[in-house]
């Protein structure tokens, strides 16, 4: 008995498939890419293999393609347009050939051509003495839909065969199956003059299929369609009919027919080893095609081999289809939970029901953001497609929103950190958000490293494999540890590669970067945005790591060169109580935590606002000295006194300045005066 989870997401399959079947054969509007299209109808074919109690006669999988639109006259086929198996893998491929050569007698000659398998519309043309007298869809594979007044449009189709007169004669009655498509090449310049007029075209294949569907042949005449045929399915009236499908694609070209032997190989049985490895290497050859193509068809070149074998079902056992295994599938978002990577970058991660794709179990996918997340509208228990291409991360490309049941759940990205608990924050025009807590441990070892480094605290022999070693030994769990790494020296001793001489230089390259300006102390920390320039543009406005901390966001972004980013993250991480140990602890140890004390403002020297002038020789200064001392302490030397002198500073054998100055009233002071003024010994 299925359970009833099963038989439920069975009805809801068929429904949507029938739907999207709908969509795209009778409106040719698709609303799902055909990839998409795919993973429903082969999620319903393994369903129904499992529970095979459940399949019904109108499942779409019972049906080879879509009953014909309204609109068109019927065409039944003269024979049934049977499809073909898939396979995916060289494993595959053999198991196909000994399934066949068991129901061979011993020792049948047996060979193969392989062909492109073009990604475009199935169609079926049929030829009365020459003439084209009917062109059907495939439809359903019994009933297709007559469109020939829409394949008269197609220029490389033969209304008359031969198109040479010297070619083969033409057959009484000759039905033949092809494919219709649009290159690449015509369908971007098709889609680029669209678009100038607002329309959109999405892919070849359903501008192909919507054209030729359309009652209106002018809409089939305007677009670039081509043709390419490969299977005869009725002839009669032949002179000599091709005996093998090899024969069978060169009559059809001599007969004028578009064929691809340009891109069609042979292999005798005795090449099967070749002709898997040809399989597998087209792999890297399809995308450089002029036209879209979904994998390779093998065919047994015997057409005599054809009616042997017959077909199991609606599938021949003659031919398979090889394609490339897939790089979509869909399944459940169970959960997403977010890390935290070593540059405090929080990624959303997406935990699926496993899922083989592409040649692994996928149970984990990239979801990028909390932006792409949103736009995508991804919820929890959400069915969802993710793509998996070569090695890269699983990525969801989205959900299927239709299997909806109302139970998913919206997702945002949470407020704290994963690792640490601490806030988390988002700076403008970034799609990130970030931990900047220096003491989370999701980030440990690239901030330890990040603090030891060059521009930052500068400590001679602690790189990067340092920094991971420490902190995977336990000895470094914040980066304020590294000033207590002294007290683990024997742990130290005892790690490889770890001797006397280098756990010395190590502990003493530390120590000594305590004395590090406090410019570099600042940079160390990790602050957001803020490197060695912004951090000597900030100290050279606060001074001190303990004003900066006090700074609003306002007094911050006023700085010249500061911006509001900056300005945001730098108050963001003061704000953090771990971040404000950190500095505490930094303090404790010895670490810079000011500039040192300049000289002070130019008003607070005892000199300044003076205004000097000198005469005679001084005890101990020469001219040029004094002058230089009175300059230092805020003060003005002029040469000649006037009522603005504030003092003459008077030596031995004075000039005439001491008459001038004693008539004015402008007082005189000697060297030790001076001295005595400045504090100076
Ligand atoms: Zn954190």
């Amino acid at each position: 008995m299925a359970p009833p989870d099963v038989v439920q997401r069975i009805e809801q399959l068929r429904h949507l498939i029938n739907y999207h079947n709908y969509r795209y054969y009778v409106l040719a509007q698709p609303e799902i890419s055909d990839e998409e299209y795919d993973l429903l109808f082969r999620e319903l074919q393994q369903l129904e293999q499992q529970y095979p109690e459940l399949i019904t006669p109108d499942s779409p999988t019972q049906r080879v393609g879509a009953p014909p639109a309204e609109g068109f006259a019927k065409a039944r086929h003269p024979e049934p347009m049977l499809s073909l198996d898939n396979v995916t893998s060289s494993e595959e491929l053999w198991a196909w050939r000994e399934r066949f050569m068991k129901l061979l007698p011993q020792g049948t000659q047996v060979s193969y051509v392989v062909e492109p398998k073009i990604d475009g519309l199935t169609v079926v043309l049929h030829y009365e003495n020459g003439l084209f007298t009917l062109g059907a869809t495939r439809g359903d594979g019994f009933v297709g839909e007559d469109i020939t007044n829409n394949l008269r449009t197609i220029r490389s189709l033969p209304l008359r065969i031969p198109l040479d007169p010297d070619g083969p004669p033409p057959p009484a009655r000759l039905v033949v199956r092809g494919e219709a498509y649009i290159s690449n090449a015509d369908f971007e310049r098709f889609r680029a003059e669209q678009e100038k007029l607002g329309h959109k075209f999405t892919s070849p294949r359903n501008t192909a299929a919507g054209a030729l569907r359309n009652l209106d042949p002018k809409v089939a005449a305007s677009r670039p369609l081509d043709l390419f045929l490969y299977h005869i399915v009725v002839i009669e009236g032949a002179e000599s009919p091709p005996a093998t499908q090899w024969e069978a694609l060169h009559y059809l070209r001599d007969l004028g027919f578009p064929v691809a032997l340009d891109y069609c190989r042979h292999f005798d049985d005795s090449e099967f080893d070749a002709l898997i490895q040809y399989c597998v290497d087209w792999v890297n050859e399809k995308d450089r095609l002029p036209f879209v193509v979904d994998g390779l068809v093998i065919k047994i070149d015997e057409l005599a081999l054809h009616d042997v074998l017959g077909h199991v079902g609606r599938v021949p056992r003659w031919a398979v289809a090889f394609k490339y295994p897939a790089e979509q599938a869909i399944t459940r978002l169970l959960d997403i939970v977010v890390e935290v990577g070593r540059t405090g970058v929080l990624t959303p991660r997406a935990v699926l029901e496993p899922v083989f794709l592409a040649g692994a179990t996928i149970s984990s996918a990239t979801l990028h953001n909390e932006d792409y997340i949103i736009e995508k509208d991804i919820r929890i228990g959400d069915m969802v497609i993710i793509r998996r291409a070569g090695e890269v991360i699983p990525q969801v490309l989205g959900p299927v929103k239709a299997l909806r049941t109302g139970e998913e759940k919206v997702w945002r990205m949470p407020q704290t950190c994963p690792s640490c608990g601490e806030p988390v924050v988002r700076y403008p025009g970034e799609v990130a958000y970030y931990c900047e807590n220096t003491a989370c441990p999701a980030q440990l070892v690239r901030r330890v490293a990040y603090f030891a480094s060059r521009p930052a605290m500068d400590i001679e022999g602690f790189g990067p494999k340092q920094a991971k070693l420490l902190c995977d030994k336990g000895f470094i769990k914040e980066i304020a540890d590294i000033y207590t790494l002294k007290a683990h020296r024997e742990e130290l001793l005892a790690l490889e590669g770890y001797g006397e001489k280098k756990v010395t230089n190590l502990l003493n390259a530390i120590e000594a970067s305590k004395q590090q300006p406090v410019t570099r102390v600042l940079t160390a920390v990790g602050i957001r945005f803020v490197g060695p320039i912004i951090a000597q543009l900030l100290l050279d406005h606060f001074r001190s790591i303990d004003a900066l901390a006090q700074a609003s966001e306002e007094d911050l972004a006023a700085i010249e060169g500061v911006g509001p980013r900056i300005a945001q993250s730098v108050r963001a991480w003061f704000s953090h109580p771990a971040n404000q140990r950190t500095i505490a602890r930094l303090r404790s140890y010895g670490l810079q935590m000011a500039l040192p004390e300049e000289k002070p403002e130019p008003d607070a020297l005892p000199l300044a606002g003076m205004t000097f002038v000198i005469t005679g020789t001084l005890p101990s200064w020469t001219r040029e000295e004094a002058k230089a001392i009175i300059q230092q302490y805020g003060g003005k030397v002029t040469n000649s006194v006037s009522r603005r002198t504030s003092y003459l500073l008077v030596g031995e054998n004075p000039g005439s300045k001491l008459q001038k100055a004693q008539q004015l009233g402008v007082p005189t002071m000697t060297e030790e005066d001076l001295r005595a003024m400045i504090g100076l010994q």
